[in-house]
Parts: structure tokens; C-alpha cells; sequence
């Protein structure tokens, strides 16, 4: 029979909080299109390998390009906004994400397929609103990392992994929301694995944006 190889497991579908990304000693830079809405942006769809190791820069040949995705720009200026420094248009970032992670996953998902899935899966997920429905609201105050957990589970039906980072004054606050993706890019499933990232405190501060 048809032997397909398995080029990875699953996805990370990582969003990131902008008031965190900004909230450091590094700080950030706003887009060239304007301050994003106060709102988790996605920052990649990750193809992993269950023993935790990943794939990277699979592809040289297929550099990212612009106009595959033009019917998408402007959803992705919305959703996908870029905030390192200096000010961009998001196109350094979504290079850097299809050049290292997309084209790993690219027997699956093709360019205009990879960013239109990770734009779905924000639509789908509605992180911001999982959390203030529970009470959890980003507005300088601090929460304890199970509430958070719990309240994406309650949301979206499976347990996500938060990445933190510190502010200034050395306070762990959220930063990075995982959750797995099957290799259709399109379902949430169990993580078979969690990250090795950040460390989170027991209790993390939700910074306002
Ligand atoms: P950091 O060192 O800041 O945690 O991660 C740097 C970059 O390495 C991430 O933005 C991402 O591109 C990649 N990376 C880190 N951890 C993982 C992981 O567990 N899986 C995958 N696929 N990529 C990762
Ligand atoms: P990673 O390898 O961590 O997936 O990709 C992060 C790279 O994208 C870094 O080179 C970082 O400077 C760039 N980048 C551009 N905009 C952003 C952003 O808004 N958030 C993050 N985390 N990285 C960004
Ligand atoms: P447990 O598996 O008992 O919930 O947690 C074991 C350890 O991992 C504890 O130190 C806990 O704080 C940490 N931990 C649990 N969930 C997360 C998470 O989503 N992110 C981070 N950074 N640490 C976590």
C-alpha cells in the first residue's frame, strides 16, 4: 500500500497577549498600520513532533510570497500583527513564520491553506472572551494560573499551556497561549506533549493593551 511519511505530529497553534509582548524592558513597536485591538494576535502554527523536538526551515524553495495570500493582508494585519521593533507591516513576521514553521507542514498546507488556518483557529478559539467571561479581565491584576487554565478549558474543551514573561518590575504576567492543532490544521485536539517554555508564578498579571 501507499506509504505516506509522517513529516510531523501535531500543531502548536500559539497566540500571544500584546500587553505582555510590550511589557518588558525590551518593549515594542506598534504596526505601520496602527496600534492592534486590545486582543490576543496569533504568533504561529507550530508543526511538532510528540517527543517534544520540532522541525525547522523545511523548505528553501519556498520562500513566502505576498501574493498568495493578498485576499487574506488584511485580516492578517488584524489578527497577525507584528510588534518587534522597528515598526513593521507584518511581512518580516508571517516570512519568518511560513519560512521556519509553515513550510514543515507545507504536505499538508500550502501557503494561502497555512495562514488561512491560523486565522480560522482565532475565530474559532475567541481567547480574550473565554477569559473575561470568567471574570478574567486584562487589567493590571493578577490571577492564578489555574483559573486561567481552567477557564480555556471550560471555553474551548481542552487544556492549553501558558507561557509567561516578566514586566520591569520582575512580575510574571501571561504572555503566550498554546494549544494543540491536528495536522489538518483545522481541530483542536489534547496536547501530546506541552512545551518547555517560560516559567509561569502561581499567580500572573494580565496587563492591559
Ligand atoms: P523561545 O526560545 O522564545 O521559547 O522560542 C523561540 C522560537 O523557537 C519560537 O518562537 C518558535 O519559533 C520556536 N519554538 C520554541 N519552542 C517550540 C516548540 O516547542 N515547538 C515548536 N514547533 N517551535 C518552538
Ligand atoms: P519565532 O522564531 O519565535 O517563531 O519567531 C519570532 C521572530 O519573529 C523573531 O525574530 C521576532 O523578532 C519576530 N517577530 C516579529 N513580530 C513579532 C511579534 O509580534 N511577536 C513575536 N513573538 N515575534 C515577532
Ligand atoms: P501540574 O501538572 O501539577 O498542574 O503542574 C506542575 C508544575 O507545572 C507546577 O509548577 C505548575 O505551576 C506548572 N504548570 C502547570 N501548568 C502550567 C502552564 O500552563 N504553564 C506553565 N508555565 N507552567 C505550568
Amino acid at each position: 500500500g501507499l506509504c505516506v511519511s509522517q513529516d510531523f505530529d501535531f500543531f502548536y497553534f500559539v497566540q500571544q497577549w500584546p500587553g505582555s509582548y510590550c511589557d518588558t524592558s525590551k518593549s515594542c513597536c506598534y504596526p505601520t498600520s496602527g496600534k492592534p485591538a486590545a486582543d490576543f494576535g496569533i504568533h504561529g502554527l507550530w508543526p511538532n513532533y510528540n517527543d517534544g523536538t520540532y522541525p525547522s526551515n523545511c523548505d528553501p524553495n519556498s520562500p513566502f510570497n505576498p501574493r498568495e495570500i493578498s485576499d487574506l493582508t488584511s485580516s492578517m494585519r488584524k489578527n497577525w500583527p507584528t510588534l518587534a521593533c522597528p515598526s513593521g507591516s507584518g511581512v518580516d513576521f508571517w516570512t519568518h513564520e511560513w519560512e521556519k514553521h509553515g513550510t514543515c507542514s507545507e504536505s499538508n498546507l500550502d501557503q494561502h491553506g497555512y495562514f488561512q488556518a491560523g486565522l480560522n483557529l482565532k475565530q474559532q478559539l475567541n481567547l480574550l472572551q473565554a477569559l473575561t467571561s470568567a471574570g478574567i479581565q486584562p487589567n493590571g491584576q493578577s490571577y492564578s494560573l489555574s483559573s486561567i487554565k481552567d477557564a480555556i478549558k471550560e471555553a474551548t474543551g481542552y487544556t492549553p499551556w501558558i507561557e509567561c514573561n516578566t514586566d520591569t518590575s520582575g512580575n510574571s504576567q501571561l504572555y503566550q497561549v498554546y494549544l494543540c492543532v491536528d495536522t489538518s490544521g483545522s481541530n483542536l485536539i489534547e496536547c501530546p506533549v506541552f512545551p518547555k517554555g517560560r516559567k509561569c508564578g502561581s499567580e500572573i498579571e494580565f496587563p492591559s493593551f
